[in-house]
């Protein structure tokens, strides 16, 4: 079997040093096991995706000394695949409309009577308002679409016993209550970052998804969405994040940490792969 590791860039954003270092790891495995390394770009969200950044990040990676193989897959090209896939989670009834807001989400989950809100991976977890909507009729294309936990998680109870250690999974009570009602399509863009992982993940063919610690809890969420789908699950590896001077994870704003700030001041690749660690 090829090993066939990415690297899935929002051009959100700067390239910055922890974005350098998981495409470094993901490059050099792949270049190592004389396997694939391909690249994605993440511009589901067209609200945030500029192609200004785009161009930086792939001018970043190729001075940074990384090749790919194909042509980069962009998601906004794939939202014809992502409807298909909420056809057919809509259809067998594991998906709901939901209108609530932020606002409405936090004042709900922190009704007196429901204690202090809990927090999954996206944040609050959802408290259910919208879960007896109307399931009937045709996908609602206008709406956010909830997946319906509670029954999507009994899909794992033959795949939690027979699953590996290759990836962490939680059992199906413990995806209602640290996870709960994720949206899979959102009211401003067709699909979700979970829902389009999963599908570009199989159909780039992936086997090993080198990414950040910072996503290690999204991922029992991928693997529920690749059991519903009939989608294979590669093999996870989450690596240490990198972080500044004061223990603080880098974030997409932190231009002090572009890649594109330490070129202007005369850095080499070389001296990249030394601040990150390798
Ligand atoms: N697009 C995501 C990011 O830039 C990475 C997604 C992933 O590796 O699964 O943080």
């Amino acid at each position: 079997m090829t090993y066939i590791t990415r690297f899935a860039p929002s051009p959100t954003g700067p390239l910055h040093l922890g974005h350098a270092y998981s495409a470094i790891l993901a490059h050099d495995m792949a270049r190592a096991a004389q396997g694939r390394f391909l690249l994605r770009i993440e511009d589901i969200d067209q609200t945030r995706a500029r192609p200004e950044w785009e161009a930086q990040i792939l001018d970043d990676l190729t001075w940074l000394g990384l090749t790919w193989d194909d042509t980069p897959l962009r998601q906004s090209d794939r939202l014809p695949r992502y409807a298909d896939a909420l056809d057919r989670l809509w259809d067998a009834g594991l998906l709901y409309p939901c209108s609530c807001r932020r606002r409405d989400i936090a004042a709900a989950a922190s009704a007196p009577q429901e204690g202090a809100p809990l927090h999954g991976p996206d944040g609050i977890i959802y408290p259910g308002t919208c879960r007896d909507a109307p399931r009937r009729g045709p996908r609602p294309a206008d709406e956010a679409l909830r997946l319906d936990m509670r029954k999507a998680a009994q899909a794992l109870v033959t795949y939690h016993e027979l699953s590996d250690v290759t990836h962490p999974t939680l059992s199906p009570d413990e995806m209602v209550t640290t996870i709960g009602d994720i949206v899979l399509s959102r009211r401003d863009f067709l699909g979700s970052y979970h829902l389009s992982v999963v599908l570009d993940d199989a159909d780039q063919e992936i086997t090993h998804v080198i990414r950040g610690a910072d996503l290690a809890e999204a991922t029992p969420i991928h693997v529920l969405l690749q059991r519903l789908l009939g989608l294979p699950t590669p093999r996870y590896h989450h690596h240490r994040l990198i972080r500044d001077e004061a223990g603080k994870r880098l974030a997409k704003r932190d231009d002090a940490r572009a890649i594109a700030t330490y070129r202007a001041a005369g850095d080499t690749p070389a001296d990249i792969r030394r601040r990150v660690g390798l």
